[in-house]
């Protein structure tokens, strides 16, 4: 499938729902909760193999809201799993419920994981969550390493003030776990852009406050990622650490992505408000493809070259 840029699309983000048991400050807004959204499970499995069939999308990355909170999730993996033309089904995941999930995932099919993990020390990780216990989470890397979700990416998304004095620490404990640790640019995303704005650490400084404690030798960047990854070593650690830097150098040029929300709509570019509502397509048992065909074309058509920065909601409705 080719944008309106010419730019080739073959992944997938499909949010399952809008419900998060975690409320991050950069991603929900505070106040009160919409009752949520969980897209109906034959729906989302239509919609997946309608796009790897017939659109040559060739890997899913599920997540939300909390993907995990999702009841459906092992059953849905396992349908998934038997589409042809995926080549991966990956997963994000805060990894509060890991632990019991992580196994009956790998064995319905889901090929790797990512965990998110802003910080090691719990009392900040509940703040910067307002409630998680990081003691959970860790637990769920555990098992899904056990499980063979692997390589497993750590995503740590740095914050000027609340957790950037935790890049090296993190990056230290996830390379013991034998994971990739990413660390991602905060994104003024949406109704909360102002607030997140002031806390930006861009990636240079990230990469620098890593240079004083690891050697770091760039590696060759696969088509699609949007991280830069660095092999890495510091004594006897050795392993890979990813930048990701969308707002001090956006990649649109090389956006290969689109989502799909749980509210059933196509959302072509994270920084766009239009979003195209498929929901009219599924009666709830039969997927009318020739109207969702028109529907994305449009979306694909109007993938803007660069991100306007015109987002009106945050990532826990877009599915990050
Ligand atoms: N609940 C899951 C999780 O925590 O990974 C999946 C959904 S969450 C929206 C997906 C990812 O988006 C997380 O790694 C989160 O840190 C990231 N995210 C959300 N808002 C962001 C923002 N404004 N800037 C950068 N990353 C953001």
């Amino acid at each position: 499938m080719l944008d309106g840029c010419g730019r080739e699309i073959d992944h997938l983000r499909l949010s399952l729902t809008d419900h998060c048991n975690l409320a991050c400050r950069y991603c929900v807004p505070s106040g009160a909760r919409p009752s949520p959204n969980m897209i109906d499970p034959s729906f989302a499995f239509e919609l997946v193999k309608w796009l790897s069939v017939c659109h040559g999308i060739r890997r899913v990355r599920l997540t939300g809201g909390e993907p995990l909170l999702y009841g459906n999730l092992v059953p849905l993996v396992r349908r998934l799993a038997s589409l042809s033309d995926l080549r991966e089904i990956t997963l994000t995941t805060n990894g509060q419920a890991l632990g019991r999930l992580a196994t009956p995932l790998r064995e319905a099919g889901l090929s790797r994981i990512n965990v998110s993990l802003d910080t090691l020390d719990p009392k900040r990780f509940t703040q910067l969550t307002r409630g998680g216990c990081v003691k959970q989470t860790l637990k769920g890397i555990e098992a899904a390493v056990h499980a063979g979700l692997t390589p497993l990416k750590l995503n740590m998304v740095v914050q000027r003030g609340f957790n950037d004095g935790d890049i090296v620490t993190t990056a230290k404990w996830g390379l013991e776990q034998g994971c990739i640790v990413r660390f991602l640019e905060v994104m003024p995303i949406g109704p909360l852009a102002h607030v997140i704005d002031a806390h930006l650490v861009p990636a240079a400084e990230i990469i620098e406050r890593l240079s004083e404690c690891f050697t770091l030798k760039p590696l060759k960047q696969p088509l699609g990622q949007p991280a830069v990854d660095y092999a890495v070593r510091a004594g006897d650690l050795r392993g890979v650490i990813g930048v990701i830097a969308p707002t001090t150098q956006p990649f649109c040029e090389r956006c290969r992505r689109i989502r799909v929300t749980a509210r059933g709509s196509v959302v072509a570019c994270v920084h766009d408000s239009r979003h195209h509502g498929l929901s009219h397509c599924w009666d709830g048992q039969r997927f009318d493809a020739a109207e969702a065909d028109r529907i994305l074309e449009n979306a694909i058509m109007e993938k803007p070259a660069k991100g306007p920065n015109s987002q009106t909601v945050t990532m826990i409705s877009l599915g990050g």
